[in-house]
């Protein structure tokens, strides 16, 4: 941003106190980094509407553009601006001009000149995700139950969910057998709601896989329980060249299980008390269990999600994010009132 052409030098048509000058505002700080989340809003929006499309692109709205191909003296009428200097340029006629005061009213003034010739705030860049201090002590304790019931249980149900808000996500785990719930944050920087649903599956397996290689086991099939079709394709056996080292690491695991005697199934349970046409429970469970198993997992995903999401700085950095939004989207829609307004002027 700081190497932009429009930001970079000032600009400033000074010492001529006739002219329809901007403000005189320093540039952006160094390594500012923008978004246009608000000009590609508007832009997108903006198919039949000029004036709104020029000021998403920070284009249009001064006498050059108005005028275009003609030759303007200082004498002549449309080089003058409504309120009476000459020559109006975009940030005169956007930040300073009087005549549309109350276009700009409830858009805070520009800092820089970022702001005030290109529409953009500066924001933060991605920071580090939380770090979840206590998923080892989660994975311990999920062991500890799940051997307790590999060794006595034919069948294994275990209800996976992800939960995901803000670049922090967390994967969540029920086991119906004891009733009992585990969450942990994701690790990495890959913190979508994909990746947290397939983490809770890999933590299922490997959780199972870790139990059955500590004494005698009874289990025989494992079944997952997960609201993530797409989850399920990965972990169920997919090995196309898109995503194959992300399903190998599931085939792998379910084939260590398979050695051990277990075998893995995995059951789709409609979110959040959806009705789907045609769908049915498992053998082994009732449409009540599953979906109050699925719910249990996104219950503890979510609450663990929502630990680490707060106070983060993640939590700052989408917080940064949206009021930059909401500043370049206040600035786009003065600008395009007041090139239409401008537009009127210089047509009358
Ligand atoms: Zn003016």
């Amino acid at each position: 941003m700081t190497s932009c052409g429009r930001t970079r030098q000032s600009q400033h048509r000074r010492g001529a106190a006739e002219l329809a000058q901007g403000l005189d505002l320093p540039g952006p700080p160094r390594g500012s980094f923008c978004t246009f989340q608000g000009h590609v809003q508007i832009f997108e929006h903006s198919s039949t509407d000029l004036d709104a499309r020029y000021a998403s692109l920070a284009a249009g709205i001064s006498v050059w553009h108005n005028s275009a191909g003609k030759k303007l003296s200082r004498e002549d009428d449309k080089a003058r601006c409504l309120c009476g200097s000459l020559f109006p340029s975009r940030p005169h006629l956007v930040w300073c001009c009087p005549a549309f005061q109350e276009s700009r009213i409830d858009v805070p003034s520009p800092v820089n000149r970022a702001e005030e010739r290109l529409f953009a705030r500066a924001v933060n860049e991605l920071p580090r995700p939380p770090e979840d201090t206590a998923v080892h002590g989660v994975k311990a304790e999920l062991l500890q139950a799940i051997a307790e019931l590999v060794q006595t249980s034919d069948n294994l149900f275990l209800a996976t969910d992800g939960s995901a808000k803000n670049h922090v996500a967390s994967w969540g785990i029920f086991v119906p057998c004891s009733d009992r719930a585990f969450a942990a944050g994701v690790e990495g920087e890959d913190q979508s709601a994909f990746r947290a649903e397939l983490e809770a599956i890999r933590a299922a397996l490997a959780a199972v896989f870790a139990a059955s290689s500590q004494g005698i086991v009874m289990c025989r099939h494992l079944t997952i329980v997960s609201d993530c079709t797409a989850a399920i394709w990965v972990a169920s056996g997919f090995e196309g060249d898109v995503i194959e080292m992300r399903a190998r690491r599931f085939f792998e695991l379910r084939r260590s299980l398979r050695a051990v005697g277990i075998g893995v199934d995995f059951k789709w349970v409609p979110s959040h008390g959806k009705i789907v046409r045609g769908w049915a429970p498992h053998p082994r469970a009732t449409e009540a269990q599953l979906r109050a198993w699925n719910h249990a997992a996104d219950r503890a995903a979510n609450g663990c999600m929502q630990r680490l999401l707060a106070g983060s700085a993640r939590l700052r950095w989408a917080t940064n994010r949206k009021e930059a939004k909401t500043w370049e989207l206040a600035a786009i829609r003065a600008a395009a009132r007041i090139s239409a307004g401008y537009r009127a002027h210089c047509e009358s």
